[in-house]
């Protein structure tokens, strides 16, 4: 058999989720695949038109080279794995780091040692299959505005706080991925002058206030200074400093531990100012707060609610947006882009049922 498929499903793909959404009945009885690629692994799941996950499968990237081969080698083996039990009709990439506007090539990753990397074009020639790849937080607030907590928002903005900040926008049911496709790197926006050196080479950044590292570096920091208020925090971690995440000082925080509570507060806060900033550029309705730190719900929110009604420019004389948790947790990502590879998935059944029309027609022949 000839390898021509590859352009066909490839290259033709244009941008439809930069119209608003308008999804066929037909297409949506198709089954598409998500796949969200972290730092170590990867994790794939069948999505239905509703945002149900039928089935998901997670591979270690093993050797942690981190290789564009090694990633390129899981993704194809867990989207295969599922093909096996259903049929798939698209594949939506959502990965860390900055993709270009096409939706084809990672220009750069933070994790992966990724370089203008044409993702796209290297999955759909081996499952052939149409790819379509997202940044991660966009494909996580897509999900948030078709099945969670920003459904029937107009404009909705999306932080999500896990190890640094990654963010989103979606205005009338259109992504803005900006005019180079990089745009919402919320976590960058300087809040502090000359504060924190922050791992993009600037300092004060919003991500060293607000973000899963921070609270964990403050916690091991406190208990490495043997500060006495965070003796609790320290003995759930078995005396060990490096053993303290974030999942520990949470469930900390729950059990009403006053340092662990007191870290959310200050994160809370912070988290507040950045908001309150991207209220004044963006002026949206809802703002979703996601990621791993989400998960401390009113802990962390709570704050975060006070301090954006005080930092607010204009406050009192405006609307407030509101300010709530994701409601999809880890699975935002897969389930956002298994959806926006939703649009594909028809033309590809078009086309291979032309395809099929040729062969028939012409046997031995393409
Ligand atoms: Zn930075």
């Amino acid at each position: 058999m000839t390898e021509r498929r590859p352009s066909l499903l490839g290259r033709t793909l244009r941008d439809e989720s930069a119209r608003p959404l308008r999804v066929s009945p037909l297409t949506a009885q198709l089954l598409t695949v998500g796949v969200d690629i972290g730092g170590t692994k990867v994790a794939a799941g069948v999505v239905t038109h509703e945002g149900e996950v039928l089935d998901q499968v997670r591979r270690e990237t093993p050797d942690r080279s981190k290789s564009p081969q090694v990633v390129e080698d899981t993704i194809v083996g867990a989207v295969l794995d599922l093909a096996e039990r259903h049929e798939i009709h698209a594949v939506g990439i959502g990965a860390a780091g900055f993709i270009d506007a096409e939706r084809a090539n990672v220009l750069f990753s933070p994790h992966l040692s990724w370089r203008n990397e044409p993702l796209r074009e290297a999955i759909s020639s081996r499952l052939r299959l149409p790819v379509v790849v997202e940044n991660d937080a966009n494909a996580a607030v897509w999900a948030e505005w078709r099945f969670g907590a920003g459904r029937g928002e107009s404009h909705l903005v999306c932080v999500n706080l896990g190890t640094g900040i990654g963010g989103a926008m979606i205005v009338n049911g259109t992504l803005q991925r900006g005019r180079f496709g990089v745009a919402g790197e919320f976590g960058h926006m300087q809040v502090v002058p000359d504060g924190r050196r922050c791992e993009c080479g600037n300092r004060g950044c919003w991500e060293q206030y607000a973000s899963g590292n921070v609270l964990v570096r403050e916690a091991r920091e406190m208990a490495a200074a043997n500060s006495p208020v965070a003796h609790p925090i320290l003995e759930r971690a078995g005396g060990d400093v490096s053993a303290i995440t974030g999942p520990l000082i949470t469930a900390a925080a729950r059990d009403g531990d006053p340092a662990a509570r007191e870290l959310f507060e200050e994160i809370g806060q912070w988290l507040g100012v950045g908001i309150a900033n991207l209220a004044a550029a963006f002026d949206p309705g809802t703002f979703v707060i996601g990621g791993g730190l989400s998960e401390a719900g009113d802990l962390l929110i709570g704050p975060a609610r006070d301090s954006f009604s005080r930092s607010l420019t204009g406050r009192r004389f405006r609307p407030e947006a509101r300010v709530v948790q994701a409601q999809l947790g880890n699975t935002a990502g897969l389930v956002g882009a298994a959806d926006l590879a939703r649009p594909f998935a028809r033309r590809f059944r078009r086309a291979r049922a032309r395809a099929r029309d040729r062969r028939a027609r012409h046997p031995g022949g393409l």
